[in-house]
């Protein structure tokens, strides 16, 4: 049997890690918590990176349904990755690379590669030693650099799917010093029907951490409100650390909130204790205060903006909601997203799009809903309502434009209509011979030529602009002639490819090829979601006073 390892582990590397997984069920939001420590450790001035780690056979995220995983999120390297790895860059204000996700179908999938060229010489090749090897390799080279990286393992402990990461986890211990490694577990803490907080599924799910021989380092108790001292005081004794390690997650209605929750119960000095950073963090007096200020700062109003998408789920279109969000505190106003069906626009939902101050059209793959974005398009349109397309909301806007304005009824998109009359959405020329699905759209950061004077050129303040990309279909450069002369200008370009739209006579309709969502931060918003704030806003301010 194959024993000996074949890491390049360097000890000398003095990363400190923080792993953190997740008991009793999926969902309790340990992402949040994690990239929740990671900001408070950023914000003490460590330099923090984070792994996420999906326990699933997929590659990449890129042929997920978003009903499924929610969103998938792409990075300016072009990965398509889990929409955690986005909280994780907007908490650390950090750019990952598709090296901070980790999939049990990349490493077998290398690891085979590996088998097929000959690489092990004879051996058999096993979970453990090589898929696991693997693992830790990829974990090492994503921390490199960074004072501390943060490496979440998705499920729950105990399915099967998780279970190579976590051996590769224990042997990860093992070879760390002990001030080196630490590790979060984070559970559900349930109140019983007369209103006690119940420590036993935590209880339960740290035996079973334990029977793959882990011990958590830190408990984090997802709960209602915070853990009461008694609580704590349980979970401590019955899991072994100290009743100090043991921390509340309490609900919020604002996940900015959690660094703050955390913070006032010492999680942050906790862990900086343990992995010895403590007398390397800065003093407390000096410690980055910008976040605290901006989720805790009074809003001055509120604004409804449509999102016209087809998806019910929120986490769909995660990276939108959280951009409008960033543009409302850059604007001072809280932004109630309204979904409206793009696949059925029942009196309800055409109701809430007309009731919406300002209306956003979002990507998308397939023949769903495209009937209703073509309107909801044209309601913006015609209706002088603030309007952002988003690269299928973008092609949206073109066809719209082609049918109701130049005339071209039989104006489709190659996606879905492949022998429409006027292709004015076509296939990009390096895709005609694809057939393999995964991997390969045009993917990532690329930059756009800003045209000077326009409105794009005033939303970015630059006459460039690096986006991150995602899809197959573009505008057709044979009707590039066809939209010239009329209020439709095209002021952004990348090569011979139409980035951006916008018309002139129209207080604010921008469309992107790009997703601008991808890049939006707290205190860093999106300049086209800012622009559209800006722009309801004033329409608002000219409402308030016409009717005065
Ligand atoms: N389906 C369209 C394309 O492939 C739009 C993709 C998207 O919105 N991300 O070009």
């Amino acid at each position: 049997m194959p024993t000996e390892p074949e890491t390049d582990y360097d000890p000398t590397l003095g990363n400190k890690f923080i792993f953190v997984t997740g008991g009793v069920m999926s969902g309790l939001g340990k992402g949040i918590t994690a990239a929740s420590t990671g900001r408070l450790l950023s914000n003490a001035g460590f330099d923090v990176t984070a792994v996420k780690i999906d326990p699933y056979l997929n590659v990449d995220a890129g042929t997920m349904n978003p009903y499924q995983h929610g969103e998938v999120y792409v990075l300016k390297d072009g990965g398509e990755v889990d929409l955690d790895l986005g909280n994780y860059e907007r908490f650390l204000d950090e750019d990952m690379t598709f090296d901070h996700n980790v999939t049990t179908g990349k490493a077998y999938k290398h690891v085979i590669e590996k088998e097929r060229a000959g690489d092990y010489l004879g051996k058999t090749v096993q979970i453990i030693p090589h898929v696991t090897n693997e693992i830790k390799r990829r974990i090492r080279e994503a921390a490199e650099g960074h004072d501390v990286c943060i490496v979440e393992v998705g499920g729950t402990v105990g399915d099967i799917e998780g279970m190579p990461f976590l051996e590769a986890l224990r042997q990860f211990a093992h070879e760390q010093d002990d001030d080196d490694f630490l590790l979060t577990h984070v559970t559900l803490v349930p109140y019983s029907k007369n209103g006690e907080q119940k420590t036993k599924p935590t209880q339960h799910s740290v035996k079973e951490l334990r029977s793959i021989g882990l011990q958590p380092d830190v408990l984090v108790g997802r709960c209602d409100d915070r853990l009461e001292p008694k609580t704590k005081e349980k979970i401590a004794l019955f899991c072994d650390v100290s009743t100090d390690a043991v921390f509340s997650n309490p609900d919020v209605e604002d996940i900015y909130h959690v660094p703050l929750l955390v913070e006032e119960e010492g999680l942050d000095e906790y862990v900086m204790h343990r992995l010895d950073l403590a007398d390397r963090a800065l003093p407390e007096s000096e410690r980055d205060n910008e976040w605290r200020e901006l989720v805790t700062q009074e809003t001055t109003g509120e604004v409804d903006v449509a999102l016209v998408g087809k998806y019910a789920l929120e986490d769909a279109y995660l990276s939108i909601h959280e951009a409008l969000k960033h543009a409302g505190l850059e604007k001072n106003v809280d932004v109630n997203v309204l979904w409206v069906d793009s696949d059925e626009m029942t009196e309800a939902h055409e109701r809430r799009l007309e009731e919406a101050d300002g209306i956003v059209v979002p990507g998308g793959f397939g023949s769903r809903g495209l009937d209703g974005k073509i309107e909801a398009v044209r309601y913006a349109r015609e209706n002088d309502v603030p309007f952002l397309g988003l690269c299928l909301g973008f092609q949206m806007a073109v066809i719209e434009y082609a049918r109701n304005v130049l005339g071209l009824e039989g104006a489709h998109s190659a996606e879905v209509a492949p022998d429409a009359e006027h292709p004015v959405i076509d296939i990009l020329p390096e895709q005609y011979e694809v057939e393999d699905m995964g991997g390969t759209m045009r993917l990532g950061a690329h930059e756009t030529a800003i045209e000077p004077g326009t409105l794009a050129e005033e939303v970015y303040g630059a006459t460039s602009c690096t986006e991150r990309h995602r899809h197959r279909y573009e505008v057709n450069p044979e009707y590039f002639d066809a939209f010239e002369g009329e209020d439709l200008v095209f002021s952004g370009h990348s090569g011979n490819r139409m980035e951006i739209l916008e018309l002139e006579d129209h207080p604010y309709f921008i469309g992107t090829q790009f997703h601008p969502e991808f890049r939006s931060r707290p205190g860093r918003a999106s300049p086209p979601f800012v622009g559209l704030l800006e722009s309801v806003l004033a329409t608002a301010e000219q409402r308030e006073e016409v009717e005065a």
